[in-house]
């Protein structure tokens, strides 16, 4: 048994801000991840893009049917509108329950202010 067979790769993102919200997500559940490749980012150029993309990887088995739940939560929300955090003034996506600049969460009153 190696230490790789003790953990999973749950999620492939297409940049880092995506892996780590969903981090972050998954940390608000106290589902413990690490990411991957997460530094490669600054090295454009010099690396194939395949070998950048962000991975999200999960330290305990135990958590992989909630982590994958969560997961598919997260992104069947993708229909929602757009929202502006109120502490940062970043805009997220409508997928993103938690601000990416600052993990507040989203609530109905910004959806008001920005429509
Ligand atoms: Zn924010």
């Amino acid at each position: 048994m190696t230490e790789d067979l003790n953990s999973i790769k749950l999620y492939t993102a297409a940049d880092i801000i995506e892996a780590q919200i969903l981090q972050k997500l998954l940390a608000s559940e106290g589902i413990t991840t690490t990411l991957k490749n997460e530094n490669l980012q600054t090295g454009v150029g010099e690396l194939p893009f395949v070998e950048m993309w962000p991975e999200l990887w999960l330290l305990h088995l135990r958590d992989l049917d909630r982590a994958r739940q969560l997961l598919n939560e997260f992104f069947n929300r993708n229909t929602a509108s757009d929202w502006v955090c109120t502490i940062c003034n970043e805009r997220n996506p409508g997928s993103f329950d938690i601000c990416w600049a600052c993990t507040e969460t989203s609530t109905d009153d910004e959806d008001n202010l920005t429509a």
